[in-house]
């Protein structure tokens, strides 16, 4: 499989499942929402006016996500078959519930549905949001961290939030994949790089009576967390080594100049 196909694959095992929706414009709105993001999966639990007009007029170009929206009538029946179901929620009620930022959710949705698992966003009424029932249902909650005192989003731009929360995660991913097609740097390179980092800085006489250690000992550090690849290792070391050489150029030019 390509990379899109890998994204098709992981978006098909992701739905977005909205309950008891009062106003049909923002059924097409989230459909139009979540399509720009890459998915086509709506789940519409009890809607109070669906099929209807506005739905049709806001979802723009998104028009096949509604012609197959799933209609059922209890959110138990639209996540049936989800082994993940994430709610989200303008606030938290007292629910004991896990509660995950829209960034968190977003890489735990797509780990799950890279593991094959059918996932669930699902979204509360416009005036009640989630009912207590429907929260138990969830495996946890995401709150988009809105303004504490006026904390709740239109129903479907909250959709759009978490849908590009989930593009962005998806397209990192690909990326990282992508991306790190060099192998990592092995530590026997790492070692020769730091000690060509320490040379260089003597001879950069970057120290000026500083520990030498203590600085090495925060490059090491640094240097281990970015856990640069190959292929970054010898940018670094060709760096290093230029830096090398105009120091010398520069002794030398010294050595002349007080001859
Ligand atoms: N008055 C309702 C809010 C309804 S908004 C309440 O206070 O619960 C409709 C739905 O949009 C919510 O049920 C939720 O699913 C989603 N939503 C709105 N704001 C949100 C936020 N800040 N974080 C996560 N979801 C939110």
């Amino acid at each position: 499989m390509n990379t899109d196909e890998e994204r098709n694959a992981r978006s098909a095992r992701v739905r977005f499942v909205l309950v008891n929706t009062s106003h049909p414009g923002n059924i097409g709105s989230a459909a139009r929402a979540i399509r720009t993001m890459g998915f086509d999966r709506l789940g519409l639990v009890a809607p109070e006016s669906f099929p209807h007009g506005d739905a049709y007029a806001l979802a723009a170009g998104a028009l096949d996500v509604l012609d197959r929206a799933c209609i059922s009538s209890t959110l138990q029946q639209a996540v049936a078959d989800c082994s993940l179901v994430i709610g989200a929620t303008a606030r938290l009620r007292g629910v004991s519930l896990e509660e995950w930022s829209p960034r968190e959710a977003a890489t735990r949705v797509l780990e799950a549905a890279e593991r094959g698992r059918e996932v669930a966003l699902v979204f509360g009424n416009e005036r009640v949001g989630l009912s207590n029932d429907e929260i138990m249902l969830c495996h946890a909650a995401v709150h988009i961290p809105s303004d504490p005192g006026y904390s709740s989003l239109n129903l479907a731009q909250a959709v759009q939030v978490l849908a590009y929360e989930l593009r962005m995660a998806q397209l990192a991913g690909v990326a990282a994949r992508v991306g790190n097609t060099d192998a990592p740097a092995t530590s026997i390179e790492l070692e020769g790089f730091f000690t060509h980092l320490a040379t260089t800085l003597d001879d950069i006489d970057f120290h000026k009576g500083r520990s030498p250690r203590t600085i090495m000992r925060r490059l090491r550090k640094l240097f281990l967390r970015a856990q640069p690849d190959q292929r970054e290792l010898r940018v670094l070391r060709g760096i290093l080594a230029d830096a090398q050489r105009m120091a010398r150029l520069a002794k030398e030019r010294i050595d002349d100049e007080s001859d």
